[in-house]
């Protein structure tokens, strides 16, 4: 299980934040999946069966990399990467997607469905639903088709079939809507893999324990390396997903301060982000009670930021209630703080970095002279960046 405050919730409530406000028709494959779900944790077959494929298909455990000449260059203290860059197709979402294939396998399902935004979370399904051997269809807006192409290619590679969303903007939340739109149709061969941490109990829970891989490791090396748990915690959070499962690690050690960074975007107005703390309202985003962005009618407010992953309205219920009870802290770094905490990493180091995780590294070096230099920082570096360098060439640094 996560930790000990998260395990209390009933029906996927974490303090007021969660629940399933789904349409009545999906349901169904909701109580199978709480069903199937409350039995594969347990279950020592299974948990056996997903950690040899993530030992030998996805290459975990990934490593805890120091990285002392860019610390020295920000000011800072000892500063390590929790390296998912280093994950087979280029970040933590594969973590989520082997685990959610393998549960629909567990259910007797042949098909999975997903939605994708920047197309990583459908190229992580397209892998992990060809290495277990499932149909797999990756619902995508027709906007992120067109920023994401080589993605698509990816998916189309490994054989999934990418459908083309028109609806709403055309990008990630109209994905959502029409992948659970299939789902409501096809539960019964079916499976969503929802690639964050949010949605519908019990979305979050089950993406959160296939993250908490990222916080288990984490644990486990920082007592090797620094010799202790680290004294901050950083990531960056789209729905959620990585943060969640790097923290878990260290939650139950009150000494430990954690830092969830979202995405700035270029402005404080409504629409130029996606810093759903910014606004701080609550409200009901594809069935789960949490924060969103929206208009003073409730209206699902426009996002934007440079990082794609980050780019979505709501946060995940686990962030709502850490929030709310404070033991994470939430800040905001912009476009271009993240653009330059890129370069610097990719100078200092030799390590590209996804945008995304470019947005924990940029609060950081913004923090870092007012840290004790004996202190140890680790940073989630969700993701590799690789898949940026088009926005980096428009964004003119290099
Ligand atoms: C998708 C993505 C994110 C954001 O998703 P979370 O669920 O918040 O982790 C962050 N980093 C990378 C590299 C991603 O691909």
């Amino acid at each position: 299980m996560l930790y000990k405050e998260l395990i209390s919730h009933i029906q996927g409530r974490y303090g007021e934040f969660g629940g399933m406000y789904v349409p009545e028709i999906l349901m169904a494959p909701i109580l199978e999946l709480i069903k199937v779900w409350n039995n594969a944790k347990v279950d020592n077959i299974f948990n056996q069966t997903l950690n040899l494929i993530l030992k030998n298909y996805a290459g975990r455990p990934t490593v805890l990399t120091e990285v002392p000449t860019f610390a020295a260059m920000i000011n800072g203290p000892r500063v390590f990467l929790k390296r998912e860059d280093l994950l087979h197709t280029g970040a933590h979402k594969l973590n989520n997607a082997l685990g959610q294939c393998l549960l629909a396998k567990k259910m007797g399902k042949t098909r999975v469905i997903a939605e994708t935004g920047a197309g990583q979370h459908g190229v992580a399904v397209a892998a992990a639903a060809a290495h277990l051997g499932l149909t797999c269809v990756v619902y995508m807006g027709s906007k992120d088709m067109q920023r994401q192409a080589p993605n698509v290619s990816r998916m189309k590679l490994m054989g999934a079939s990418v459908i083309s969303v028109e609806q709403g903007s055309a990008t990630l939340k109209d994905a959502v809507n029409q992948a659970l739109r299939d789902w409501s149709e096809s539960f019964v061969d079916t499976h969503y893999c929802l690639g964050s941490a949010l949605g519908p109990h019990p979305f979050p829970e089950i993406v959160a324990e296939f993250q908490s891989v990222i916080g288990r490791e984490c644990h486990k090396q920082s007592q090797d390396l620094i010799g202790s748990d680290p004294d901050l915690v950083i990531a960056c959070i789209g729905g959620g997903s990585n943060a969640i499962g790097i923290f878990s690690g260290f939650l139950n050690n009150k000494k430990v301060r954690m830092i969830g960074v979202e995405a700035g975007g270029h402005g404080r107005l409504l629409g130029e982000h996606a810093a759903r703390f910014a606004t701080a309202t609550c409200g009901v985003l594809h069935g789960c009670y949490t924060y969103v962005l929206q208009d003073q009618y409730g209206q699902i407010a426009s996002t934007a930021s440079i990082s794609a992953g980050l780019d979505y309205p709501a946060i995940g219920p686990q962030h709502a209630h850490l929030y709310k009870s404070k033991r994470v802290e939430y800040v905001s770094a912009s476009d271009q703080e993240a653009l330059s905490a890129l370069k610097l990493l990719a100078k200092s180091e030799g390590i590209i970095c996804a945008l995304e995780s470019a947005h924990a590294l940029a609060h950081l070096i913004k923090i870092a002279p007012d840290l004790s230099k004996d202190h140890s920082v680790v940073v989630s570096l969700s993701g590799r960046g690789d898949k940026d360098l088009p926005q980096l060439m428009n964004s003119g640094v290099i």
